[in-house]
């Protein structure tokens, strides 16, 4: 009786032995795909911060139902297309890593789009837009880095001065005294807000609130208007396919030399 027991006994301790190994084998399976997947997601954010020497981020203003201001052209034809080319350019250097705020035809808000940078941590921020005018007569370029006593102030001044340089150069009429401005939200007793705009010699430090896009970002940004989307000339020069190519060249120079001149020594 004692070996049939011991016999009967055997095969359900077995049994139970494998079924233990079992589930075991899938705990480490389940371990071992977590560790994969950490191991890929690690690998991946290496290889995306430190595959390309420069992370740019890229924003053209508007998109979906809001297609911004309207002129002889829709600006968000031109903050896309021009977006488009300059993504093109850098992607074709080589030591860049383009990052889209939104894609094409997406409506995504400000603050979203801003959050966004502000996880991915570019080496620099270029938002795109189009100014216009009540009177079709007003024209020319004009550009916001963040203002003073802003994060990255200093910074995105010198970006803003090299990129209203390169759009000169290509043609551009500068606003202002150097096509440079500093751009505030002001809002009186009633809580109206409106824009203040001054020039890039007033470099008092401002309570005021300033463009969405500009607000705490971690590396240098700059908001540029390329031309009137309400003055035939302008958007013969910088609104077309051709003139949003030629923008997006002029853009492309300023970030190389910027980075080449000022970022040097401390690449993402
Ligand atoms: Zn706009």
């Amino acid at each position: 009786m004692k070996g049939k027991n011991w016999r009967e006994y055997q095969p359900q301790r077995k049994q139970k032995k494998r079924h233990r190994h079992r589930k075991g084998g899938i705990l480490k399976k389940l371990i071992l795909a977590v560790l994969l997947f950490a191991l890929g997601y690690v690998g991946f954010q290496i290889y995306f911060r430190y595959s390309k020497p420069y992370v740019i981020g890229l924003d053209a203003g508007h998109g979906g139902i809001d297609v911004g201001a309207v002129g002889v052209i829709q600006e968000v034809d031109l903050t896309e297309h021009t977006t488009a080319k300059l993504a093109e350019l850098l992607q074709a250097d080589g030591r860049f890593r383009v990052v889209l705020s939104r894609d094409e035809g997406e409506d995504k808000s400000i603050t979203d789009r801003n959050k966004l940078f502000q996880r991915v941590k570019p080496n620099l921020v270029l938002s795109i837009h189009a100014n216009s005018g009540e009177d079709a007569s007003a024209f020319g370029f004009e550009c916001y880095p963040s203002p003073p006593g802003k994060p990255n102030y200093e910074k995105s001044l010198v970006l803003a001065q090299y990129i209203a340089k390169e759009m000169e150069g290509a043609g551009a009429r500068l606003r202002g005294t150097d096509g440079v401005r500093f751009g505030y939200y002001v809002a009186d007793e009633e809580g109206n807000t409106s824009k203040l705009l001054l020039d890039s010699t007033d470099t008092q430090i401002y309570d005021y609130d300033t463009f969405g896009m500009l607000k705490n970002m971690a590396c240098p940004t700059v908001l540029v208007e390329q031309c009137f989307v309400t003055n035939q000339e302008d958007v013969a020069e910088f609104g077309t396919d051709e003139g949003c190519a030629r923008a997006a060249q002029a853009y492309y120079q300023a970030i190389c030399k910027y980075l080449e001149d000022v970022e040097k020594a401390e690449p993402k």
